[in-house]
């Protein structure tokens, strides 16, 4: 459970997936960084340390032709007399100029820009050989120019030869400490480096943070909406924005949790629904039985203080509590064939037998109560035989019930027409229709409700006790049919069952409840006792 996670073995590292992201993207762009640093860093070194000595040797070279133009300029030396004599002595008057401070000026601060050493020499066929008195040093005095820092090191010597002079001479040239400007571009690119890698980071960090508020906002959405719906709250779903601005794996995810969570919501309902009337269905089965119940408590007490004395009372209190049994084997005979339809306990015998002779058998046997209550009962139906698969005893049944109904709701001189006939698509119809009382249109849509009873049923000829229709529209569905009711008040009401070709080529709201066997037995189910 989120709320009893474990630390995480490391203990430093974040659990949130936005902190892991986002310190992946810090580590990557950071180890990018560091060798994309190391690597310019080394190239840029070795590309200034190549610049650094191509321009000392410049500033070398400088120097070496500017001290040879001042010691060929020395008049001594205009007047014939060589630099370096053949003994490697250096003229004393080019001694004494290139010693001047000027002169150390312009060599260490101008040209130099260092320390410089350089001394005079011949130039022999086995190379520079320095003259006896002819090194000379001049220290840098100047400041480094902006961007210029003093490096501590001692350049590779130049040696530029003047072969043109009589006997031919060379400097030597050597720069020490002199001030250049590597350091400082090696500083600047670091220094570029370290802010263009710290705006990379930071960079990192922002685009990390928003992919995956991206993910995590979807993913947040959606455990709230699990948390709501673990703590019983079915109508919650994952807000429609929430699902179609995430990554596309997270909208499918959110799309099947409110799917999920459609059809949860969908089944809690239903169940909710059955439990409640399961609980109706027990108060009114309570109710039902309580009535006759306590009609025979009342009857059993005053035969036993005595009315049996009186044996037209005795007779009559009999007679009541005998209809009063009847009625209460009728209405538990009902209750359990109702339960049993219900459940799917119930097989339909399923026959391919004449629709015709199954309904005539349950009008003739409601013939004997319409002439007792003066109710012309008549059937019509088609001389050719309508062959169709059905279970004639269930059947006989729905038609018992209708046409009990049918008479019990007609004032007498009415009548009750049941008309049976094939329909075009294979299948049968059923017709009973009276010329009673009808039923309001408020309560038509609730009379196949188990124990309803319209408030004109107690105004007709019988009390009932609203399980008829129930057991009807069981029946005719589970033979995959429709039964519908047209009505007006005074007028009359017409029940209308459609049976189809195939029992199964309509599928019953549960299909467990159609199949061909006889091993259901048959319900005995005598029309409701008279009240
Ligand atoms: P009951 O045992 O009360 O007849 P039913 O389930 O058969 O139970 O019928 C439920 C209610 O439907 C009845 O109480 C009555 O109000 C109404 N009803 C059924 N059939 C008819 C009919 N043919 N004419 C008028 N009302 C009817």
């Amino acid at each position: 459970m989120s709320g009893t996670r474990s630390p995480s073995a490391d203990g430093l590292a974040p659990r949130t997936f936005q902190g892991r992201l986002t310190l992946a993207f810090v580590a990557v762009v950071t180890v990018t960084l560091g060798l994309v640093g190391l690597l310019v860093v080394n190239r840029l070194g070795a590309y200034f340390d190549q610049q650094q000595s191509d321009d000392l040797m410049a500033r070398a070279s400088g120097v070496a032709q500017y001290v040879i133009q001042r010691a060929e300029n020395t008049s001594t030396v205009r007047a014939g007399r060589p630099v370096v004599s053949i003994d490697g002595i250096v003229d004393p008057a080019v001694v004494t100029e290139l010693s001047k401070e000027t002169e150390q000026r312009i060599i260490a601060d101008r040209l130099g820009q260092a320390d410089v050493r350089f001394r005079f020499g011949l130039v022999t066929s086995q190379g520079f050989r320095p003259a006896a008195n002819g090194t000379f040093e001049a220290s840098e005095r100047s400041t480094p120019q902006p961007g210029q820092e003093l490096e501590r090191m001692t350049s590779t010597p130049v040696v530029i030869p003047w072969t043109s002079a009589a006997i031919p001479y060379g400097v030597e040239v050597t720069l020490l400490n002199p001030y250049t400007y590597r350091a400082a571009a090696i500083s600047n690119v670091t220094g570029l480096l370290a802010i263009t890698g710290l705006i990379a980071l930071a960079v990192a960090v922002v685009v990390a943070a928003m992919l995956t508020r991206r993910i995590t906002t979807p993913l947040r959405r959606l455990t709230e909406a699990s948390h709501d719906l673990a703590e019983g709250d079915f109508a919650r779903r994952v807000p429609s924005d929430a699902i179609e601005d995430g990554p596309m794996e997270l909208s499918d995810l959110g799309l099947q949790f409110n799917a999920m969570a459609e059809r949860l919501q969908e089944s809690v309902e239903i169940i909710r629904r059955d439990r409640d009337r399961s609980r109706e269905f027990l108060a009114d089965v309570s109710h039902e039985l309580r009535t006759p119940i306590a009609a025979l408590r009342t009857f059993n007490e005053l035969l036993t203080e005595g009315a049996d004395d009186d044996p037209t009372a005795r007779a009559e209190f009999l007679e009541t509590s005998r209809a009063q049994i009847e009625r209460l084997d009728w209405l538990a005979q009902n209750l359990l064939e109702l339960s049993k339809l219900d459940s799917g306990l119930v097989l339909l015998d399923l026959r391919r037998e004449d629709l015709r002779s199954s309904v005539e058998q349950a009008v003739d046997q409601a013939s004997a109560t319409a002439r007792r209550r003066g109710v012309e009962l008549t059937m019509d139906r088609p001389d050719e035989a309508i062959q169709l698969r059905h279970d004639p005893v269930r059947i006989g049944q729905v038609v018992t019930n209708l046409v009990g109904n049918g008479i019990k709701f007609t004032p007498r001189d009415g009548s009750v027409r049941v008309q049976v006939r094939r329909e075009p698509d294979g299948g049968a119809s059923i017709t009973v229709a009276d010329t009673g009382i009808g039923i309001d249109p408020a309560e038509l849509p609730r009379i196949f409700d188990r124990f309803f009873r319209g408030s004109r049923a107690s105004e007709a000829r019988g009390s009932g006790s609203g399980l008829g229709l129930s057991i009807v529209r069981s029946i005719v569905e589970m033979h995959g049919g429709t039964v519908a009711v047209e009505s007006r008040v005074g007028a009359g009401t017409t029940f209308r069952v459609t049976l189809p070709a195939q029992p199964g080529a309509t599928p019953p709201a549960d299909p467990r409840r159609v199949a061909e066997t006889s091993s259901s037995p048959a319900p005995n189910l005598n029309p409701e006792p008279a009240p």
